[in-house]
């Protein structure tokens, strides 16, 4: 049972005074009538919001589309009806990067022919300082940019490049605060992603997010089970608990709370909805964590546990803080508690100094734990982390053909994994439509087709599994729930 009594505790960590969120709102409100000045009173306005990378990102998206829709905007996802683009970058890999820089620099012919547009960055990458004075110079197009920390300043700095007329760049450094309070805009759909925290206090010596979202910060239980609410009240049937690592919740906080008491929590909210969470970080995945996982009915049997390398060697010059066979022993005690769990993970191939034995472990790891599927990347070098200042001396080519072969055997392994589903019924949430009709997740994550109807999406359904490919099911539907 979930500790309720200590709910209201104070918090130990920074969060917006009240008076800033209503300072913010004031802004919000001219935003309104400079914009309308703008355009006209007759000008239908139009946002364009894009957020790259993870889902964290696209959460704070969401939050900036709440803000935008309450100053009058509507949405388009077409540059050219665009009045305000807004892209939401991502600095985990360099390849994310670059595609920013190449779809900013397009937007230059946009703003030639409408110089009223208004284009603007945010997120991760843009909290780097040597990004802000890269895209200050070379991209003239861009009238503002704020980083991670300054989000919920969104109106009042679109308010200072509207009333002064001029390109407002604002990354202060900060640890960061919670900012609740903020209108929210979801991606209509079954899904809805709440954070529970921000932030990451790891430092994987890979790893930017530490360097660009500041220090780990809780959300309080109460702020993030109204939220939870009030999803479940908006019909939403899956709701995904989001932080960099989750299974830290609570450290912050001075209330005793930590993640397994607020699944607890969230598993006690009435309604029928599935939980998900992500990211886990495997040093801080408890037995507790997994007991409570198999206890609670609405919280899904499906882990992603990145584990990025199957080398201690490796694990430890990227600053993990578990080991292979730590790995091993809690994936054996969660498929003993959890029937059916699946498991995803993270791999990276190639971090500076891997040999050719490290990545045959990563192998080994592989064809031992049986993963359902992999999310697997070539090491991207990030500046400011530690990893960065290594020796990396093996050549691309060489990554390469470790990253294929990473992949053929994962292909293999996956094949096998979905086919020995064929032949069983399970419940599906669908969530969408597909070239056999619709498409659904089973509890346990996997993607699966099957013909029916669009006016079930939204619905749980008991569904056969008739056919398998490398990654997901083909069904067949037996019953609406
Ligand atoms: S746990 Fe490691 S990889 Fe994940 S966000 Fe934190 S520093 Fe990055």
């Amino acid at each position: 049972m979930a500790q309720q009594q200590n709910l209201s505790h104070k918090r130990p960590v920074p969060v917006l005074p009240p008076e800033e969120l209503e300072q913010q709102k004031t802004y919000l409100a001219q935003c309104a009538d400079l914009l309308t000045q703008r355009f006209g009173e007759e000008h239908t306005l139009l946002a364009l919001v894009h957020s790259y990378g993870c889902q964290q990102n696209t959460s704070d998206g969401e939050r900036l589309m709440g803000i935008l829709a309450e100053m009058g905007f509507g949405f388009t996802e077409e540059p050219s009806e665009a009045d305000l683009i807004l892209y939401n970058t991502c600095a985990v890999r360099e390849n994310a990067e670059v595609r920013v820089y190449g779809n900013v620099g397009e937007l230059s012919h946009l703003k030639a022919r409408r110089p009223e547009l208004l284009i603007g960055l945010c997120g991760c990458m843009v909290q780097q300082q040597h990004v802000a004075d890269k895209i200050k110079h070379s991209y003239p197009q861009v009238d503002f940019l704020f980083g991670t920390h300054t989000l919920y300043k969104f109106p009042q700095i679109l308010w200072e490049t509207l009333s002064k007329q001029k390109r407002i760049f604002d990354v202060e450094e900060s640890d960061g605060v919670i900012a609740e309070g903020l209108p929210v805009r979801r991606t209509p759909g079954v899904k809805a992603s709440i954070p529970i925290m921000y932030g990451c206090n790891n430092f994987c010596t890979y790893c930017v997010v530490p360097l660009v979202r500041g220090r780990e910060r809780s959300r309080m239980p109460e702020d993030i089970l109204s939220e939870v609410r009030q999803a479940v009240a908006d019909e939403f049937q899956e709701i995904t608990l989001l932080g960099q690592n989750v299974n830290s919740y609570g450290n912050d906080l001075d209330i005793g709370w930590h993640f397994p008491d607020l699944l607890r929590a969230v598993n006690e909210i009435p309604g029928r909805f599935w939980v998900r969470f992500l990211s886990s970080h495997p040093k801080d995945c408890t037995r507790e964590l997994i007991d409570t996982i198999a206890a609670c009915d609405k919280v899904c049997n499906h882990i992603y546990l990145p584990v990025q390398s199957g080398s201690n060697r490796i694990l430890k010059l990227m600053n993990r803080n578990y080991t292979v066979e730590w790995y091993q022993e809690l994936i054996a005690y969660a498929r003993e508690k959890i029937p059916g769990v699946m498991f995803t993970t993270d791999l990276i191939v190639g971090f500076p100094g891997e040999t050719e034995e490290d990545f045959r472990q990563t192998l080994e790891l592989v064809k031992h734990v049986r993963f359902a599927s992999l999310f697997t990347f070539i090491y991207s070098k990030r500046e400011g982390t530690r990893a960065a200042a290594m020796e990396d001396p093996v050549p691309k080519e060489e990554k390469s053909r470790w990253f294929r072969e990473l992949l053929d055997v994962q292909r293999k392994i996956g094949a096998e994994y979905y086919q020995a589903y064929v032949g069983k019924t399970f419940t599906v949430l669908a969530d969408g439509k597909s070239d056999q009709g619709l498409s659904g997740r089973t509890e346990f994550n996997a993607v699966i087709d099957f013909p029916g109807d669009e006016s079930l999406i939204g619905k749980f359904l008991r569904v056969e599994v008739v056919g398998a490919r490398n990654h997901d099911l083909r069904g067949e539907l037996k019953e609406v729930l």
